[in-house]
Parts: C-alpha cells; structure tokens; sequence
C-alpha cells in the first residue's frame, strides 16, 4: 500500500475552485506541486499566487487533457498524482461535452502514468458523490458501495434531452469506473494506486481567479444565487439541498488521500452532513441582516433529506474536523465583501 509524504504532487487542472485549494493544501504541508493548466494565460495568476513558494510551485500547460500522450511528460518525476481536471457545469448539450473530458481525461492521466510514472506512488481522483447518489421517491442513506446507475441510464436513453443534472452525474460515474477498470487491469504493472474522493456540493471560500459572481464555478455559484443573490423561492430554500463539504476540507482530504496508506484502493465519501439552503441564509442574514432572510417559516428539525451519506469510512481513514455551515458561511461572505461583491 503505497502513500505518499513528501516529494512532488502533479495536481491537474490546477486553475479550478477545488484545485486552488488542493494546490495550496499540499504546498502548505511541504509538499512541491507541478500544476497543468490549459493554457499560459491561466496560469498567470496563479503563478502570482503562490509566488511565496518559489520552484516549490511550477505550472505546465496541457491544451488538450483528452488527448493520449497528453501528461506523458508532466507525470515524469512527480511522487503523487491529483486528478481533479473535469467539466462541472450543467451547460452540456450533448452528453458528450462532459462525458469525454470527464473519462478520456482521467484514462489519459492514468495512462501517462503507467507509461511514464516510474516515480508515482498514488494517485488521487477527485470524482464526486454525482457517482454514487440516484434521485428516487424516498429519502436514502448512500455509501460507497453504491453507484449511479439511473443517470448512465438517463444519457443512454435520452441523450441530449436527458437533464444537465444527469449528463454531468454520468460523467463523474463513468470517469470514475474507466479509473477503477484502469487500475484493476494495470495494477501488477505499476508501483502506483490509486484512491478515490467522492465529496458532495462543495462550498466556501474562492481562491481561484474569478472576476463576477456570475463567473463563479457552478457549485459557489449555486451558493451565491440561493444566499446572497435571493434568486430561490421559499419553498425551494426549505426544500432544495443535498450533503455539502468545505472545499478547505475537501483539500486537506487530498492530501490525506495522498498521505494515508490504507486509502489506496478505497474510494471515500468527504461530507459533515446535509443541508437546506435555508441553513445557510439563516447564518447569513443573522450575520448580515441586509442579506435576503428567505423563508422565515422553515424549521430545520422537519427538513426531509433525501440524500445523506453514511461518512464512517471516511472517518476511519481520515478522521477529518469538517468545517460548520457557520465556518463556511462566514468566511465565504467575508471573501465576497472583500472582493467587493457585496455591501453590508
Ligand atoms: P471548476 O469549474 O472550478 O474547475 C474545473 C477544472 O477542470 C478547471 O481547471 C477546468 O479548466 C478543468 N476542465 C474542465 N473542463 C475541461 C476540459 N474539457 N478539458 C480540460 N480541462 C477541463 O470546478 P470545480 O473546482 O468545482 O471541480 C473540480 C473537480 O471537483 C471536478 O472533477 C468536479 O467534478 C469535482 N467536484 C466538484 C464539486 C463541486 O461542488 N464544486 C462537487 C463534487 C466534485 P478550465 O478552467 O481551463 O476550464
């Protein structure tokens, strides 16, 4: 079981919401990280960024991470491997918009990795709980062992007309099934394992370069919609939701993936809990009252979760103290007021 505690970590599509965090993790626990970025406008600010780390920080651009080849030479030398490069967004026509860089990407990482990665030792996957939920009629506690099926059934059936929602879950399942056979085929010819992140709804603080909240990643962007832009109804903010986690913690969790022997081989749900996001306008407007105060009437204590997720393997491998929605909430504000997003 190889892990992974010190050297340098390959953390791919290092400009993203996740990714910035990840990148940061591993530097601030003494690790060097070569990030891929699509292009060298990209990478710009990041280089700014993390500046303080000096050749600590490098930064390789990967046009095309589709392409076969496409990491041969960012994976030589490095220890470690964060994948985290994949389309989240529900713009997709065709279901092959995400489809293809979400499994052609990863298998082409791995790939890289099998031909090239006499150095690696493991490699980390940031796949999602898109690969193990399924929307049904009743509430339900998921776990690893459980897998979205429905919306690989969904894109088969429908196609385009198939919901956003389902083509990016489809997706995440199949990126994260091509790594498992990928692995499972490969496993006596490399020196590597991989292990494997499923975080719900991430939220939190941004790191990355965005100009607008309408730039902001899909998941912050959500956030921001249902808590400060008061975009969402009162019966969606009592009744929308699902399970969230800090994407501070999310990227400690890759570093402990990478770190943490017993990881390898396991894919781990990373969540505190779920949420209405009524929990968080709470939090909100009680911390800035010009905030919207939504829908006064909810009561948590009747919330019906429909997805949670039983976290146990999680904390036995890693024992993470997640951040509160209080935390999240609060220092996600302060990061929008900074930037001058809103007046309090
Ligand atoms: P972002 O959109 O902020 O970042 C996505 C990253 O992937 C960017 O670096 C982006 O590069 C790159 N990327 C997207 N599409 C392509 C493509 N076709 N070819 C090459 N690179 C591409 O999203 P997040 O940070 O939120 O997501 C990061 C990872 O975390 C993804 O794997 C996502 O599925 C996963 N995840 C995120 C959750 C969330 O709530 N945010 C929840 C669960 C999992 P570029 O900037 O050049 O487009």
């Amino acid at each position: 079981m190889p892990a992974v505690t010190s050297g340098k970590v390959l953390v791919t599509g290092a400009n993203g919401y996740v990714a910035v965090w990840v990148v940061k993790s591993y530097l601030e626990k003494g690790f060097s990280v070569r990030g891929t970025v699509r292009s060298e406008s990209k990478g710009k600010y990041l280089r700014q960024l993390f500046q303080s780390y000096g050749d600590k920080f490098e930064l390789v651009v990967v046009d095309d991470i589709t392409r076969e080849g496409a990491f041969d030479e960012a994976v030589k030398g490095v220890d470690a491997i964060a994948h985290t490069a994949s389309p989240f967004h529900n713009r997709a026509d065709d279901p092959n918009d995400v489809i293809v860089p979400a499994v052609h990407g990863t298998l082409s990482v791995l790939n890289s990795a099998l031909k090239h990665g006499s150095s690696v030792k493991r490699v980390v996957i940031t796949a999602s709980c898109a690969s193990i939920l399924e929307y049904g009629p009743e509430p339900r506690v998921f776990s690893e062992k459980d897998w979205n099926e429905r919306a690989i059934r969904e894109v088969n059936e429908k196609g385009r007309a198939a919901a956003n929602g389902d083509k990016y879950c489809a997706s995440k399942t199949l990126a994260e099934r091509a790594a498992w056979d990928f692995y499972n085929k490969h496993k006596s010819e490399v020196q590597w394992d991989v292990s494997v992140l499923n975080p719900p709804y991430v939220f939190g603080p941004v790191l990355h370069e965005v100009d607008k909240p309408e730039n902001l990643n899909e998941s912050s962007r959500l956030w921001w919609d249902a808590v400060v832009a008061g975009k969402l109804s009162n019966e969606e903010l009592a009744t929308n939701g699902s399970a969230w986690v800090d994407v501070r913690d999310l990227a400690a969790a890759h570093v402990l993936a990478t770190t943490t022997p017993e990881a390898g081989g396991e894919r781990v749900i990373i969540s505190p809990g779920a949420f209405k996001y009524q929990d968080f306008v709470n939090i909100a407007h009680r911390l800035y009252p010009k905030l919207p105060a939504g829908n006064t009437s909810y009561d948590p204590a009747k919330a019906v979760h429909m997805i949670q997720y039983d976290t146990s393997k999680e904390r036995k491998l890693f024992g993470i103290k997640y951040h509160t929605a209080e935390e999240m909430t609060r220092d996600t504000l302060e990061d929008f007021i900074k930037r001058g997003w809103i007046s309090v």
